[in-house]
């Protein structure tokens, strides 16, 4: 035996850059506008003396507001530091069987990370030639499912059916279905919950509602199954959102009209984008995300491309990765911005 022989090892998820020089970031798929003025209102109204104390364990406000935002009891609603907080903590909860996990070859590269930190058996399941989800790969014995709806890197939706197909087909196993890009254009699998108990749904408050600072997520699930997922939580650590986390998280969900206007303002500059993209002669695959998946044409590699970028301070992201190493991720910014790129763009292409 030997010290490292104690260590757990493991190899971890690799988050996208944050430059501390100004660059046009469009590399990890933050929200290009700030957050509503009533989150920054609630921020200022924190009494900072009352930090003396612990925040609610229970989260109990900001749980009632999303239960009543999204018709649902508070008892079904779970809240954690970002949705990688809450994602983390169902692989604890409810991975814990001994038949191997199930999730796409290509989807969001956390998911075996947290496999391995838990020690979760997993197997990959391929999406199809075309980056399309195929559900047939989800039909066999499972410990649970994770599926990315719309699916990252490649902002493609997969149709509700083929879904609701997996779920129905697996009812002894969990079913996480990770929507951190729902609200840009796809179909939520809200209404599987009223038909199954074996689904659990995470969102986050750091994509579309400008909030990736604050670290906000949640999930929605069965009163059994986020009651479990609660045992967990108080078994690890009770005292997670912080006192203005909760406050600005209420403010947030409680502005529809900012949230809608605002999201919908990056949803007409994702199809200029793309038809810009297209006009270059880029392969664009049908964005339902804040970020397009895009193959530049024949003249220039993804990589090249991605380096000249960035020597131009224009960030994106490239993954060097099998079926994924000739595209780039590239996030929706503001119109300023993407014309900036276009025009850095026209400058590098040949
Ligand atoms: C960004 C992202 C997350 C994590 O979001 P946080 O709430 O910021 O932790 C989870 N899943 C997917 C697919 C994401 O893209």
């Amino acid at each position: 035996m030997s010290l490292a022989d104690n260590i757990r090892k493991v190899t971890p998820y690799t988050p996208g850059e944050q430059p501390q020089h100004k660059v046009i970031k469009l590399n990890t798929n933050e929200f290009p506008y700030p957050p509503s003025p009533k989150v920054v209102e609630a921020i200022r109204a924190i009494n900072a003396s009352k930090l003396r104390l612990y925040p609610d364990p229970d989260c109990r406000e900001l749980r009632e507001t999303l239960a009543e935002e999204y018709g649902l009891e508070p008892e079904q609603v779970f809240v954690g530091v970002g949705s990688d907080d809450v994602l983390s903590m169902c692989f604890l909860t409810y991975f814990a069987g001994k038949k191997p996990i199930l999730f796409n070859d290509i989807t969001y590269s956390f998911y075996e990370v947290w496999a391995d930190v838990y020690r979760i058996p997993y197997e990959t399941v391929p999406l199809r030639e075309d980056f399309t989800f195929d559900p047939a790969g989800f039909i066999k014995e499972n410990g649970g499912i994770v599926i990315c709806n719309p699916n990252a890197p490649t902002s493609l939706e997969a149709n509700m059916d083929d879904i609701e197909k997996v779920v129905a087909e697996n009812q002894d196993s969990v079913v996480l279905i990770d929507e951190a890009y729902v609200d840009f254009g796809g179909h939520t699998a809200l209404p599987l919950l009223k038909k199954y108990p074996n689904v659990v749904i995470i969102r986050t408050m750091s994509k579309s509602r400008a909030l990736a600072g604050l670290r906000i997520g949640y999930a929605f699930g069965s009163r059994e199954l986020i009651k479990a997922l609660h045992d967990v939580k108080f078994s690890v650590n009770s005292y997670t959102l912080n006192m203005p986390s909760l406050a600005a998280g209420v403010a947030a969900a409680n502005d529809r009209e900012y949230f809608e206007e605002t999201v919908d303002r990056v949803l007409v500059t994702r199809e200029k984008a793309q038809e810009t993209l297209r006009a270059f002669g880029f392969t664009v695959l049908e964005s339902r995300t804040n970020f397009l998946f895009a193959k530049p044409p024949a003249s220039i590699t993804a990589e090249n491309l991605f380096e000249q970028l960035k020597e131009r301070n224009i960030y994106v992201r490239y993954f060097k990765k099998p079926r994924l190493s000739e595209y780039l991720r590239i996030t929706i910014g503001t119109d300023t911005e993407m014309q900036e790129f276009v025009k850095v763009l026209q400058q590098i292409l040949p």
